[in-house]
């Protein structure tokens, strides 16, 4: 049952001191706002990781029509939506890309049992829920509070609330990464160690370096630095993706590959290690 709109809850939040930052939790990304990059000729270009207003540190703007619309305006070839621990809001942005004619690939941010952030993505909505259902499974029985973690709605195509999800998504599940790796793959999806180079909830910083045999590809932040990250991923195909957890974050950086925006493409191009990724941001 749609009970308000998204833009009077978020109106009703906008006081909230981490709402005035923009930000909501330990792992919300950066906002600085300088930077360049250059821009890559030819090929399909996507960016493969961005928070709804699903995940409790998102703002509570990303909605998924609004990220169609920036992702579309920034001239995405694809999207994928993955918010932590859960796709919930999936159906709502495959509904919102197909109206715009955007290509969109469903997943969601598994936090994993050693405290890493790993990014799954599937063709269809179903594979992404049924890994849902999997992560939710093995996951803390607790109810979210929302003035600690942030809000969690479940969204409609058109903004209104469904629902507000009821677990505590800033946490993780008991699923190890050998474990998440093998249901993904199982469902038919793809498989991608998140931000490689972040000082936390990153396959370096907790294990020290990446699991054989578990990534189909490994991702570089917005502002990760490719000459010292590259060689340290070496064997795996790069990404850069955005992280994006507000609107002016979608598509700042992206990845483009030759290939249809689909999780065979894609496959195809990471087993190549046929991407390239688009410069990062720097900071004045
Ligand atoms: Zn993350
Ligand atoms: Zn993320």
């Amino acid at each position: 049952m749609a009970v308000r709109s998204l833009r009077c809850t978020a109106q009703l939040y906008h006081n909230h001191p981490a709402w005035r930052n923009g930000l909501r939790g330990a792992d919300c990304a950066e906002t600085h706002r300088h930077g360049f990059f250059f821009a890559i000729i030819g090929g399909v270009k996507f960016d493969l990781h961005i928070h709804s207003c699903l995940s409790p540190c998102a703002n509570l703007e990303m909605s998924p029509a609004e990220i169609v619309a920036r992702a579309k305006s920034a001239g995405m070839d694809g999207i994928a939506l993955t918010d932590h621990q859960s796709a919930r809001n999936c159906p709502a942005i495959a509904e919102c890309a197909r109206r715009a004619g955007l290509k969109c690939l469903f997943g969601m941010e598994v936090q994993t049992s050693e405290e890493v952030h790993t990014v799954a993505l599937f063709d269809t909505v179903d594979e992404a829920l049924a890994l849902t259902e999997w992560v939710y499974e093995a996951m803390p029985k607790r109810v979210n509070d929302p003035d600690t973690f942030g809000d969690q709605p479940v969204v409609t195509w058109d903004d209104d609330i469904v629902e507000m999800e009821w677990r505590i998504l800033a946490l993780g599940c008991r699923r190890s990464i050998p474990e998440t790796s093998a249901k993904v793959h199982e469902l038919g999806g793809l498989y991608i160690a998140a931000h490689i180079d972040r000082p936390n909830f990153s396959v370096f910083s907790a294990l020290g370096a990446i699991p054989e045999n578990c990534f189909d590809a490994v991702e570089l932040s917005r502002t990760a630095d490719e000459s010292v990250w590259l060689p340290r991923a070496a064997g795996y195909a790069a990404t850069r993706s955005s992280d994006a957890h507000n609107l002016d974050d979608v598509a700042r950086v992206w990845t483009e590959a030759e290939c249809e925006f689909s999780v065979a493409g894609l496959r195809s191009a990471f087993a190549a290690k046929a991407t390239r990724i688009s410069e990062r941001i720097r900071f004045i």
